[in-house]
């Protein structure tokens, strides 16, 4: 079989401006950027926002293996096989960040005949967002660094520095440094450290804001800093939000691209699904609601994480109601919860697929526990075997849970009929979408109902660093907010070891941190890494160029 980019390179694209029109975009709503890529301004969803919302598809899956199991594949085909039986959608999704293109992951538009193109753009500059967010941010830090060295009128304690510099790079050497280094006339010295430009705070701020102005708000209200009193000091006492969204001016505004087979797709903003919330900007989410009867969406990781903030956090801050969700599934990754190791989850192994199909049955109950209808698409591997898949959709009859045996990523959307029949019908039913937690519960609570419900926790400790965090998060208004636990997306638990379907475990929060522009409150459950680094045998070294211009080595 071809390599993903050969697939990509051999596929014939069509004009943007022809997409757009095909949705009743009209010219001055578009922005293109090139011949492929194109932006959506605002004046579209203005004269759009009292149609009629169409149906919320919602694309989530089972706790991942280390290669990632099909999310944005299926999401893709499911798009181009709605087409295919005569359903008009649109996907949204999350950009791909530049950083991990170089490391182990390779491309992150989707695979097989199931991908976003121009994927070498996507997955490398795209149309600028990412290097606009680490412009934006590091606006930010420059000018709390020089108001503290010209005087420090707000007395910033440089011991107590909340925000990081961000570059789009996989550079663990980065991840603790010390600047203002060489004399008087160069800075106040102090310990700083680099995160990637996907897990900044103004990452997720571009992808909850409704608007420029909503925008500039959000921006304005990010915790910088405690002054020497413990007092908090914002983006706003600095006055950098109003020059922070000028950097932004463009790159709050949505993406529209293209899948293999044509269907239209808005890919816009890229929060880490961790420390942020893990979707596409809720802009997007919104203007695709608009364009079409069908929106399909992703979030990142397992539904642990991903679903469980999709709903929790921006279908509540953002008032949007889904009406499906799609659980991926995959024998691989059934086989690894199963305890087979990485390198064997590609032969056959009936034993451990049953271990291992418990993790399928704790996120469908889960999802369930939304009010939302579930379908659990199993993404077919060519390694997987006759036997292996009629186990597991016997294990989703007995379960009562509608599935459809997806092949999306070898046939395109034809692979994907049955799956698009079974999540229209789906949508169909009653949804009664509700939240896991009630808004107004203490956040301590708010942490006990997901440990409890979606991990299946008997409950959560606390460092005497995350107690503290909490009254101080609690003083600052921090309790009204929806919380953003960051754990492991290995299990379910906290434990990246614990596979299947851990029971009998307590979670432990080691610290919080108000995301206080962003709106929520980040729980850590575990190290959660914000500046990945780079594999022995980086992606880079295979990726190039010709005279011509032609990119190989993105997979
Ligand atoms: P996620 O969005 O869940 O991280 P992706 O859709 O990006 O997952 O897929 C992860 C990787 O697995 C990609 O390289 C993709 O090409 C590959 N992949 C996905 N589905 C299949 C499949 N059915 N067969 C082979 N490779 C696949
Ligand atoms: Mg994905």
């Amino acid at each position: 079989m071809l390599t993903d980019i050969e697939i990509a390179q051999q596929t014939k694209m069509t004009p943007i401006t022809e997409i757009a029109a095909s949705l009743g975009i009209r010219e001055e709503e578009l922005e293109p950027y090139g011949r492929f890529k194109a932006k959506l301004n605002d004046s579209l969803y203005n004269r759009l926002k009292d149609r009629k919302d169409g149906k919320l598809i919602l694309v989530t899956a089972i706790n991942p293996t280390p290669a990632g199991e099909g999310k944005t594949t299926t999401t893709a085909g499911l798009g181009e096989a709605m087409a295919k039986i005569g359903k008009n959608a649109v996907i949204a999704l999350r950009e791909p960040s530049l950083g991990p293109v170089f490391g182990v992951k390779g491309g992150a538009a989707g695979g097989g005949y199931a991908q976003v193109v121009p994927m070498e753009d996507i997955n490398l500059h795209f149309t600028g967002d990412m290097h606009a967010l680490t412009s934006a941010n590091n606006l930010l830090c420059a000018m709390l660094d020089n108001h503290m060295q010209q005087g420090n009128e707000l007395r910033i304690d440089q011991r107590r520095v909340l925000i990081k510099r961000c570059l789009d790079m996989n550079d663990r050497a980065l991840r603790n440094v010390v600047v203002g280094l060489g004399g008087k006339m160069n800075g106040i010295p102090r310990e700083d450290g680099f995160i990637i430009t996907v897990a900044s705070e103004v990452m997720a701020i571009l992808c909850l804001a409704a608007d420029s102005s909503d925008l500039k708000e959000r921006l304005g209200n990010i915790l910088v800093a405690y002054n020497l009193d413990g007092e908090p000091v914002y983006a706003k006492d600095l006055k950098a939000e109003g020059a922070m969204a000028a950097l932004l001016r463009d790159a709050i505004n949505p993406n529209l691209v293209q899948t293999l087979e044509g269907t239209p797709v808005i890919m816009h903003g890229g929060p880490f699904a961790n420390i942020a919330h893990g979707c596409n900007s809720v802009r997007a989410t919104r203007l695709a609601l608009k364009l079409a009867d069908y929106c399909i969406t992703e979030a990142g990781f397992g539904s642990d994480l991903g679903a469980e903030k999709f709903f929790d956090i921006k279908c509540r801050l953002a008032g949007l109601r889904p009406n499906a969700v799609v659980v991926v599934a995959t024998a691989r990754a059934l086989k690894y919860n199963g305890g087979v190791p990485k390198a064997e989850t590609g032969n056959e192994n009936l034993e451990a697929l049953k271990k291992g199909i418990v993790n399928l049955g704790a996120h469908i109950q889960n999802m369930r526990k939304y009010g939302v209808p579930v379908v659990v698409a199993i993404n077919r591997f060519d390694s997987d075997t006759d036997a292996e898949l009629a186990y597991i959709e016997q294990y989703c009859k007995e379960n009562g849970a509608d599935f459809a045996l997806s092949e999306v990523f070898a046939k395109g959307g034809e692979g994907g009929m049955e799956l698009a029949r079974k999540v229209c019908a789906a949508a169909e039913q009653p949804s009664d979408f509700h939240p896991i937690y009630a808004g107004d519960l203490p956040v301590r609570e708010k942490i006990a109902t997901i440990a409890k419900e979606i991990y299946g926790a008997d409950g959560v400790t606390y460092t005497a660093q995350a107690e503290k965090a909490l009254k101080e998060i609690a003083a600052l208004g921090g309790d009204a907010l929806p919380v953003c636990i960051a754990k492991t997306q290995y299990s379910l638990s906290d434990n990246a070891a614990l596979l299947g379907r851990p029971a009998g475990f307590q979670i432990t929060i080691r610290d919080l941190r108000l995301s206080n522009g962003a709106g929520f409150v980040v729980a850590y459950a575990g190290d959660i890494m914000t500046m990945p680094g780079l594999p022995k045998r980086p992606a880079a070294e295979r990726i190039d160029v010709d005279a011509s211009g032609k990119i190989s080595g993105l997979f």
